[in-house]
């Protein structure tokens, strides 16, 4: 059995030094925020290059903060791509605006920047572009545009951990970059966890106060916020992970690279690198014309595989209220009818890997 991805491999290959971190956090009497939160957030800080990082309890969260922190709420605009995680268009409901959807590239699943001029009206206030599956969005069209036209910035970085853009890290180049520790992310915790990454001391404020109650002052709550922060124990797990991080994310280039080798013969579409950026390959996606019937073919030899995303949010029942039909982004659906993530963690080995392809070969052939 080839799993997608597996855990486990990865706790046990550094189990002393997580082991160590969880033990010391038990003892420390600290469970909320505190001294582990804070070094945790200035670790990822100086990692990004940003001057503000805040640990929360989710990357949904994060969205939900940054759109808040920006005033995002009724009768706003979020121009979002047609190609993505629920959450992006979620949250964005969530605070009561409205998502506005503009399809994919189809050969990176970015966001079609050409699309997005196109799709602002005044109502317009914020794009969040998603760096999916790790590929990072064309970012340098993305601010012209949204400077021109006197719109925020969010990056969905919680796929792209690592990633980079123009030698950038990727989430540090917008207004506001959102991040997910969720366990299958490319640095994951033990758990939910999220955060909000900024150079903008106000906007940074906010979030803080945001994330408890809406407190600058404990129990003087200045406006309505939430209870969303990261655990102690999260963020000691995810400083003890944090230094592997860049080995991991080689590890899952170069495994990446050896399948699209040995791939690139075979019926199946491979994912590409853009020459302006780094893929960290939270997920290693290929496509194919056939895809339902490749995943049962690859189930029942007991390798694992999955869609990311059958049902892109435009054609999910809380978007029907908004009246999209099938065929208006026709990247994303197609995306959605035939993309299939392969098993892909820094801890695969070759031989897996070897079984992996095979059974590929094996189904076209
Ligand atoms: C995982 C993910 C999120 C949400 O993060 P959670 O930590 O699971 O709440 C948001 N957007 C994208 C693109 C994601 O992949």
């Amino acid at each position: 059995m080839i799993p997608l991805v597996d855990l486990v491999a990865q706790y046990h290959s550094i189990k002393n030094e997580i082991d160590a971190a969880v033990n010391a956090t038990l003892e420390s009497g600290h469970f909320i925020l505190g001294p582990a939160v804070t070094r945790f957030e200035e670790s990822i800080a100086s990692y990004l290059g940003v001057d503000h990082a805040i640990g929360l309890a989710s990357g949904t969260d994060a969205l939900v903060l940054a759109l808040r922190a920006l005033n995002i709420g009724a009768g706003d605009e979020v121009i979002i791509p047609a190609y993505t995680f629920f959450a992006t268009a979620g949250t964005v409901m969530s605070v009561g605006a409205t998502p506005v959807f503009v399809d994919v590239d189809p050969s990176t699943y970015e966001i079609d920047v050409a699309e997005i001029e196109t799709r602002i009206t005044p109502g317009t206030k914020a794009i969040i572009p998603v760096h999916l599956y790790g590929h990072p969005a064309d970012m340098d069209p993305v601010m012209e545009l949204a400077r021109a036209h006197g719109l925020k910035v969010i990056e969905d970085n919680a796929q792209g951990f690592g990633a980079e853009y123009k030698g950038r890290k990727t989430g540090s180049i917008g207004d506001i970059g959102c991040l997910s520790f969720f366990p299958t992310k490319n640095l994951g915790a033990f758990g939910d966890g999220g955060m909000v990454v900024t150079n903008d001391s106000a906007l940074a404020e906010r979030m803080r106060m945001l994330r408890t109650h809406g407190w600058k002052k404990k129990y003087y709550s200045e406006e309505v916020g939430y209870n969303s922060r990261l655990d102690a124990l999260q963020a000691a797990i995810l400083q003890a992970k944090f230094p592997h991080v860049d080995a991991w994310n080689e590890k899952r280039r170069e495994i990446a690279e050896r399948y699209s080798e040995q791939l690139a013969s075979l019926r199946v579409t491979v994912p590409m690198e853009c020459e302006w950026g780094r893929h960290v390959y939270h997920l290693y996606v290929i496509r194919s014309d056939r895809r339902d019937e490749l995943q049962a073919f690859l189930k029942q030899k007991g390798i694992a595989s999955e869609v990311y995303y059958p049902l892109p949010p435009h054609l999910s029942v809380p978007c029907r209220k908004f009246g999209y039909k099938e065929g208006q982004f026709p990247f994303a659906e197609q995306a959605s009818r035939e993309t299939l993530a392969l098993p892909l963690y820094p801890e695969l080995s070759g031989t897996q890997q070897d079984e992996v392809v095979n059974a590929i070969r094996d189904f076209l052939s």
